[in-house]
């Protein structure tokens, strides 16, 4: 693949801020990590390690929480929202995963896909961490990232976005830099208030350029 000098930046930087970038949800298991990301939609990592940090403990097998009351894991899970549907897409997951699979996350998006709370998003981050597949998450920090690098459009659903990452950037490279551009997004290239002045990549920008012409 041809990287452009652009690529090339982008990529330096990424390494430079964040070398040790990787997952920010805890879990322990391959099932874990599935449960975690798909209570992440809609709230943040941190919220998420607090609450499963309690729930993991309390049933800490996929046993134990495929056999959960559902009112108790509600309970658990309150404080990130949208906890009713979570808590049984929690028990049902744990269900599906004991019924076809014995207990493991296998490596089968259409599987992944059909699981109650689990899209396109969660299912790559989870066949990404750990089956190591070229794929790339787009959330909400990846695609504003993306969009103010020039790098898609502002126009662009997730999934073609997720597309041009993809063919962008080299496949065996994709992994880390998934999660280097949610860090840069959380951290750095922030919502609100980006780091301008202090970012290397300035001159390869297009939100910068935009605003210059304003
Ligand atoms: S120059 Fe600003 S908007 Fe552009 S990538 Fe850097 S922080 Fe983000």
């Amino acid at each position: 693949m041809m990287m452009t000098m652009k690529t090339i930046k982008i990529i330096d930087y990424l390494e430079e801020l964040y070398p040790e970038a990787s997952c920010e949800l805890n879990y322990k298991t391959d099932y874990e990590l599935l449960i975690a990301v798909m209570l992440s939609a809609q709230t943040t990592d941190v919220s998420v390690n607090k609450v499963t940090a309690t729930l993991f403990n309390k049933y800490p097998t996929l046993e134990k929480l495929s056999r959960a009351n559902v009112e108790e894991v509600m309970d658990i899970i309150r404080p990130i929202g949208t906890y009713r549907k979570k808590s049984q897409n929690i028990i049902d997951i744990s269900k599906s995963l004991l019924k076809n699979y014995n207990g493991v996350v296998p490596n089968d998006r259409n599987y992944l896909e059909s699981l109650p709370g689990v899209g396109r998003k969660t299912a790559n981050v989870v066949l990404s961490i750990l089956y190591n597949e070229p794929v790339c998450a787009v959330d909400t920090h990846v695609k504003r990232v993306a969009i103010r690098l020039g790098l898609a459009k502002d126009t662009d659903d997730v999934l073609t976005i997720e597309k041009k990452l993809t063919k962008i950037f080299p496949k065996e490279k994709l992994n880390k830099i998934h999660h280097q551009l949610i860090f840069f997004g959380r951290y750095h290239c922030k919502a609100r208030n980006p780091n301008c002045e202090n970012c290397k990549l300035k001159d390869v920008c297009k939100y910068i350029k935009n605003k210059k012409l304003q």
